[in-house]
């Protein structure tokens, strides 16, 4: 495997926010960081390729812990409706007409997208799990594949999805160089009823993996729950036992009250924060800083792109996520520009449950990097490095995107796929899914 050396960046590993390294080294050998920090500390590393990082801030790819990959294909086809109206009308009889190819046009595109804009990991809820997994490892990204399991239709309904969880599990897990895991997807408490989430709880464990799930995203989510179960959606499925022994990552947790986040907090809970999304649908704003206060890992997410459409955190869940953490508590020192690149990279990570692994740039991690041009009258002058990525930053000024030490994306092109490809069969699914 290819040896890299970049040079000459400011370079920011996330260790903290007093480590900035200008004219930094980072160095990755067999996919992982074998180095990263000032130019005199660097080892030699003979035969490494070298990439001039010059005028540009070297970071960890950024870590998107939400995602509906492949409703790329219903970007902008259904936009400015109420959330079930929205569902009923639109989002579902389009995704039954939906096939697997669809849905790897759909996914590639997301990750074509995603890693434009410096996203190198992704959590994916989203069906058929062989079409999901067949594009992480097509495109390069990084991505946990969680097979949307709804239990509406009873038992059977719940089983033949745990089955195909279980089967993709075994054919994928693993595979493209580690690149491609997986978590159990209950969508909800509101479509699995408490016998199905207690069979994905049984799933996780013979697989040993963890749980993703959508918790308390709108408040009449939480009060419906209230009234069927006389608690709320976090503390009914706490009861259950599935944050106990295992992890759960849950989406949104908007409508939460205290003893909702002292759940997530002793439970270790990560939570994926989307504020656009929630933003957009008028859900609700997730009280951010008071969950990190309470030790819970958040980390930001765009949900799909037909809700946040577009699959950008750069600029986007970072900039409009600390804006709104500072306006919710009347406060703009109680979230900063640090908090915001921490939730994008080493915090969605520990979100995730995989900070040993990726979300900043450490001796033995996984060699995720992404490479941001500051060349750009937007990022003129560079008083504070991390006000420039968190506040002024677009997803356009990433230049290169490196996932297990590979470049898979460097000056606007894709290098494993074909873009033009990409965006091709993407439309024609897309405009077949949506006709009557
Ligand atoms: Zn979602």
């Amino acid at each position: 495997m290819e040896r890299l050396m970049i040079e000459g960046g400011t370079v920011l590993p996330m260790t903290g926010q007093a480590d900035v390294y200008e004219n930094g080294v980072v160095l990755v050998e067999s996919g992982r960081i074998v180095y990263a920090g000032p130019r005199a500390g660097a080892p030699f590393l003979p035969g490494a390729r070298r990439i001039n990082a010059v005028g540009k801030i070297v970071m960890p790819g950024i870590v998107n812990t939400h995602c509906h990959a492949a409703m790329t294909l219903l970007r902008g086809y259904a936009d400015d409706m109420r959330l079930m109206d929205w569902l009923q009308t639109k989002i579902w009889p389009a995704e039954a007409k939906m096939t697997a190819d669809d849905v790897y046009w759909g996914t590639a595109l997301a990750a074509y997208e995603m890693l434009s804009g410096g996203i190198t990991t992704f959590l994916d809820m989203y069906f058929p799990a062989d079409a999901v997994a067949r594009a992480i490892e097509a495109t390069g990204i990084r991505g946990i594949v969680a097979r949307g399991i709804i239990a509406v239709g009873g038992p059977s309904e719940a089983l033949s999805r745990l089955d195909e969880s279980r089967e993709a599990f075994h054919r994928w897990n693993g595979n493209a160089g580690g690149r491609i895991t997986f978590m159990v997807g209950p969508h909800a408490p509101y479509t699995c009823p408490p016998d199905a989430l207690l069979a994905c709880a049984e799933l996780a464990d013979e697989l040993g993996i963890g749980i993703h799930i959508h918790l308390s995203e709108t408040a009449g989510e939480v009060e419906e729950a209230r009234r069927q179960w006389g608690k709320s959606p976090i503390r009914h499925v706490y009861d259950l036992g599935l944050m106990k022994g295992r992890h759960v990552v849950a989406a949104h947790c908007v409508h939460v009250d205290d003893d909702d986040i002292a759940i997530l907090a002793e439970t270790g809970t990560g939570v994926c924060h989307c504020p656009v999304s929630n933003l957009k649908l008028a859900s609700g704003r997730t009280p951010v800083s008071k969950m990190r206060r309470k030790g819970v890992p958040v980390g930001f997410g765009t949900d799909g792109a037909s809700s946040e459409n577009m699959l950008h955190i750069l600029g986007s869940e970072m900039r409009i996520g600390a804006i709104q953490a500072k306006e919710l508590e009347g406060d703009p020192a109680v979230f900063t520009a640090y908090d915001a690149v921490a939730m994008a990279t080493i915090e969605a990570a520990r979100a995730l449950g995989m900070e040993a692994e990726i979300g900043s740039l450490e001796p033995g991690k996984r060699a995720d990097i992404i490479l941001i041009d500051t060349e750009r009258p937007h990022l003129t002058p560079n008083h504070d490095v991390f006000a420039l990525v968190a506040y002024s930053a677009l997803p356009s000024d990433v230049v290169t995107t490196i996932v297990d030490g590979r470049i898979v994306y460097d000056n606007g092109r894709l290098t494993y796929m074909d873009g033009r490809e990409i965006m091709a069969k993407a439309r024609e699914a897309a405009a077949r899914i949506v006709k009557s």
